[in-house]
């Protein structure tokens, strides 16, 4: 789970990490009301769940009230179309109205985790404020890496081999250690699975900054984090991928027309690779889990034909836990009952799978009972 950007300073604050002031805004009037707070001037900053906001036009240093006011109205209700977004873009609700920074230099901090190291990564950047994948696709050698050991932690001799490699100045090592150490507890403490500093910056006045703050949430863990939870923003979640979690399916939308419903993620991304290798390209993942219902099989189907671009579906499917056959009824009734009218291809592997196959092509219904999987990808493609 995401969070905005305002959001995920007042978390970091918590936990001792140095974030400029500054306060949501919903309305322009209090836009102009958090300014008037500040001392009459601030910066403007889009509220989105998407980076790339400062090229795409979403943050504006404004130097009075007016200035703030004229920010804000063009703003909000804007459609923010940022490298992140898609081509669709993101409509701003929500302004961070903040304190104007005196920057001296941009830095960038990362923590990820790290699953070929089965370890936590603090990776550090003198290349702080441009995109960090292009620093990392043709500059590595300028992002520095510590590997934490959970048992102990993030030391503070990682933390000083990170300031010094970006050239953090002297006098500010010890409040960049003090932010670091903040970062790195509180991705261990909320469960996070991403948490992004791109900018940290240092000032004139000798301040180690999070001026921008990104932080993502593992899902899984999010039951045992109330306060978390309560910042989740509908409004930035695909409609299908809320919809899909109320029925514990895990669902994620892409931009191919082929949609998919399969059990068990693995099964997932091996249809989805061997759809591509035929030269089709899948508009969704989609794992019904393991016992999979004739409910979840109905509501799946309805997830996917709610996306318009779906022009065929291939369901893929093992009768380990459930059989076969059931499987079968349960495809049928729902392709009957949401009215299906696009290709169907199933493949059914596992118990009872000639009794299913029967029920298939004895269902009266469009449907192609494939044979293997790479049959049924095939038949879907020139299909589609
Ligand atoms: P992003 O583009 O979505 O990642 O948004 P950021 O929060 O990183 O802002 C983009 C850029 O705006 C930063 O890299 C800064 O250069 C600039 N910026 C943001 N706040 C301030 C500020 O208070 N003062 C100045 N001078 N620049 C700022
Ligand atoms: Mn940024």
């Amino acid at each position: 789970m995401n969070i905005h950007e305002y959001q995920a300073k007042a978390v970091l604050a918590q936990y001792g990490v140095a974030v400029p002031q500054g306060k949501v805004a919903f309305t322009v009037e209090e836009a102009v009301a958090n300014a008037r707070e500040l001392g009459g001037q601030g910066v403007v900053k889009a509220q989105i769940h998407a980076g790339g906001r400062g090229k795409a036009g979403g943050v504006k240093l404004a130097r009075s009230l007016a200035e703030v006011e004229q920010h804000a109205r063009e703003l909000l209700g804007k459609t923010l179309v940022t490298h992140q977004t898609g081509p669709e873009g993101k409509v701003v609700k929500r302004l961070l109205i903040e304190q104007l920074t005196a920057i001296q230099k941009e830095y960038y901090i990362g923590v990820v985790v790290d699953r070929s190291a089965g370890r936590v990564v603090m990776m550090a950047s003198a290349e702080g404020g441009m995109e960090i994948e292009e620093v990392a696709a043709q500059h590595p050698e300028k992002i520095f890496r510590e590997t934490i050991d959970p048992a102990v932690g993030l030391l503070p001799y990682q933390a000083r081999n990170l300031a010094f490699a970006m050239e953090i100045p002297a006098p500010l090592v010890n409040k960049a250690v003090r932010f670091m150490q903040g970062l790195y507890q509180c991705f261990v403490e909320k469960d996070c699975s991403i948490a992004e500093i791109n900018p940290l910056v240092t000032t004139a006045d000798g301040e180690v900054l999070a001026l921008d703050a990104k932080l993502n949430f593992d899902d899984n863990a999010l039951y045992r984090h109330p306060d978390i939870l309560e910042l989740r923003d509908l409004d930035e979640e695909d409609p299908k991928e809320i919809e899909a979690s109320k029925f514990g399916l895990s669902y994620i939308a892409l931009d191919g027309n082929i949609g998919c419903m399969v059990n068990g993620a693995g099964l997932a991304m091996a249809t989805m690779d061997t759809i591509k290798y035929y030269g089709g390209e899948p508009a969704n993942f989609l794992d019904v889990g393991g016992g999979a219902s004739e409910e979840k099989v109905t509501e799946a189907f309805k997830i996917i034909l709610s996306d318009p671009k779906v022009r065929g579906i291939l369901v893929n499917i093992f009768g380990g836990i459930m059989k076969c056959d059931v499987i079968a009824n349960g495809v049928v009734a729902a392709a009957r009952q949401v009215g299906l009218d696009k290709p169907l291809v199933v493949r059914l592997e596992g118990t009872n799978v000639e009794l299913g196959k029967k029920i298939l092509n004895e269902s009266g219904l469009q449907i192609v009972a494939a044979d293997s999987l790479a049959d049924a990808a095939q038949r879907i493609v020139s299909l589609v």
